[in-house]
């Protein structure tokens, strides 16, 4: 398979734009991996070398990779209808996943518009708060509320609610208004991001469409792990005011951070949650904003009170089918029950480096474990690649955040895949620090 790998390493540096690369170093220093295969928690290269995949694939493959259940569902649903348009069509993957995801999403959340990925769920949950507002009696209700160091995609609807600088600056002059208070993360903690929200609220509350947070973990922002109570906080301040809460769980949902919704850890049910990542199983890019009777009926009566939104493949039979498998096979295989075992262990390997000179910060919860390097902080520092090259060596792919070192992996990954990953990333952080 050399052939393959050299060829497809030759077309990709000349003709494909890599997402978050500075292309000019991409080409002249990167190897890239040459991924032919997929299995499990397993990546394989042209060369058969196998990497335990660290990140489940941008946080998405909850399920593993191919788990044969999804790639059924995908291939009997291909044999039937691959797509149709959901404007006035219904069909029976987008009515029953509809039916199964209400039955286990926050209460209150009884009504589903289908998109095709984490930024288009926000984007839309965006644009209902504000069409809402605007033909039920409150046009003014433009702006948002976001958390410093948020990330919720990349459309420019959500880039504004971003607080990550290096994403946010280049489109900074042509952003929506948002107001941002302090992560719950960060050293002020609840106090501080509620202090911050309520002043915000009991000044500007008649401008203020919703209040957006990724619940309990920011990701991108380097797996900042924040209280539950900040989330109880939040939602009884945006019910006092009338503002939308709502939650990004398109990385927390699904039982990364331990309960089906990152939410349930403070029983903040919000107005809207935007889910993609593992609700799509890792399969196709499919994609979900739920929302409550109060929002649907605010867009009943007139042709012109309608949502007027709606993209080609929102509702996409194949993706439906395979989202309505990955819904039926958490339950099936208990998926969240059995990972709490496994994120104990996560949780215990990130514990014992913590004593570690060089880390700091050692963090988890659920299936999520993380600590930053000593050096530059940000995005852009590059401490945690230097520990990507010692996990790729050793057959783990471990992308981090900037200088911050994260595991993800699928919520079902064997528990010897676990151990492997666990000990390669333990050592390739050692080998970076030196003797600590
Ligand atoms: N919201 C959150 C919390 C995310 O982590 C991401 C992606 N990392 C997105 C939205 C955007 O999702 P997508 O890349 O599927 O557009």
């Amino acid at each position: 398979m050399k052939d393959i790998r050299d060829r497809t390493v030759v077309i990709d540096k000349a003709r494909v734009w890599h997402p978050y690369t500075e292309m000019s170093r991409y080409r002249a220093e990167v190897e890239p991996l040459v991924v032919v295969r997929a299995e499990g928690s397993r990546l394989f290269d042209a060369d058969g070398q196998r990497y335990l995949d660290g990140n489940a694939s941008w946080w998405t493959s909850t399920l593993g990779h191919n788990h044969p259940r999804l790639v059924e569902a995908l291939t009997s649903q291909a044999q039937r209808v691959c797509h149709t348009a959901l404007a006035g069509i219904a069909h029976p993957g987008a009515s029953e996943l509809a039916e199964k995801i209400c039955s286990v999403a926050p209460p209150g959340l009884e009504h589903v518009f289908y998109s095709d990925n984490g930024s288009t769920a926000v984007e839309v949950g965006m644009k209902l708060a504000l069409q809402y507002w605007a033909q039920n009696g409150q046009p003014d209700r433009c702006a948002f509320i976001a958390l410093e160091e948020a990330f919720h995609g990349e459309t420019l609807g959500v880039t504004a609610l971003g607080g990550v600088e290096v994403f946010r600056q280049p489109f900074s002059r042509v952003l929506l208004e948002c107001q941002r208070i302090p992560s719950p993360a960060g050293s002020g903690g609840t106090t501080a991001s509620l202090t911050r929200l309520r002043e915000i609220l009991a000044t500007d509350a008649s401008r203020i469409a919703a209040l957006v947070v990724e619940p309990m973990v920011q990701g991108a922002a380097g797996m900042q792990i924040y209280e539950a109570d900040f989330l109880a906080g939040a939602r009884s301040l945006c019910d006092e005011f009338d503002v939308f809460l709502i939650c990004d769980e398109v990385f927390t949902g699904y039982g990364r951070t331990g309960p089906m919704w990152a939410c349930e850890h403070a029983n903040a049910a919000p107005d809207i949650v935007c889910t993609a990542k593992g609700f799509s199983g890792g399969m196709l890019p499919m994609a979900a904003t739920l929302t409550t009777d109060r929002i649907f009926e605010g867009f009943l009566g007139e042709p012109s009170r309608a949502f007027y939104y709606g993209h080609t493949f929102c509702g996409n039979p194949l993706g439906a089918a395979v989202a309505l498998e990955v819904l039926q096979v958490f339950e099936d295989e208990d998926i969240i029950g059995a990972a709490k075992e496994k994120a104990v262990r996560i949780s215990r390997a990130f514990e014992e480096m913590a004593s570690w000179q060089g880390v700091s910060r050692t963090r988890s919860l659920g299936m999520v474990g993380a600590c930053d390097l000593e050096g530059d902080s940000g995005y852009l520092a590059d401490a945690g690649w230097r520990v990507f090259e010692e996990a790729r060596r050793r057959g783990a792919y471990l992308r981090p955040l900037g200088n911050v070192v994260y595991v993800t992996p699928s919520l079902n990954i064997p528990d010897a895949d676990l151990g492997e990953l666990l000990e390669i990333l333990m050592e390739s952080v050692s080998k970076i620090l030196g003797d600590h």
